[in-house]
């Protein structure tokens, strides 16, 4: 059953999702959740949904989260937050500079085959200190670690580009990690016939916002 994205924001709807198994909105209407409630975020108007005791009772009984969410672990990153959701809305996964390895993929994958998400976001941030560190490194050679070793492909594609190297690298391994979990030939599949959003977005540590990178 497809539910009116309105009704994304309303508590009481959530009895009814939690009884659907499989997707509960289209790919666009996930989407489009995810940037409304960014919007209510940046503006202060938060609706907090989906965090009282009776919504916390409903999802205990299983979760159908609409969208997936990629993030940074910075602390002044978190998506329940910045997309102004509450329990049982997002599958987040955090890692230091939202880099994309076999884990975070599976991760990734488990949540739109098993658990009927429709929007996945891979969501990069400005000033982000672990693409700081990369950059700044990225002339050393040797092990540097796993986390810098997956940025490294983002700061050699965008070496030399005009502007910021950092907001360039930045923007770069969030386009990377999208082309990383559209490799998964069922998750490609979807996208094409339209099930599936992998998109990509930068946020923006002073006012909130989210830039698009890719829809
Ligand atoms: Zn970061």
């Amino acid at each position: 059953m497809m539910l009116a994205i309105a009704a994304l924001s309303i508590a009481t709807t959530r009895a009814v999702i939690a009884a659907d198994h499989g997707p509960t909105v289209t790919a666009a209407q996930a989407l489009q959740a995810l940037l409304d409630g960014n919007r209510r975020f940046v503006v202060g108007k938060l609706e907090h949904p989906n965090q009282t005791p009776e919504v916390r009772a409903d999802v205990a009984k299983g979760q159908h989260p609409f969208a997936s969410v990629l993030a940074c672990s910075d602390s002044r990153t978190p998506p329940e937050i910045i997309f102004d959701r509450g329990l049982g809305d997002i599958f987040t996964v955090r890692v230091a500079g939202n880099v994309a390895d076999k884990v975070v993929i599976e991760s990734l994958d488990y949540s739109v085959k098993h658990l009927g998400v429709r929007a996945v976001m891979v969501l990069g941030h400005r000033r982000c200190g672990a693409v700081i560190a990369a950059v700044a490194g990225h002339e050393e050679e040797g092990d540097v670690g796993p986390m810098l070793s997956e940025l490294r492909p983002a700061v050699a594609a965008s070496k030399g580009m005009a502007g910021d190297p950092v907001e360039n690298a930045v923007r770069e391994n969030v386009i990377l990690v999208i082309k990383n979990l559209a490799a998964s030939a069922e998750l490609s599949a979807m996208v094409k016939s339209g099930e599936l959003k992998i998109v990509g977005g930068v946020y923006d540590l002073d006012t909130g916002m989210i830039e698009m990178l890719k829809d």
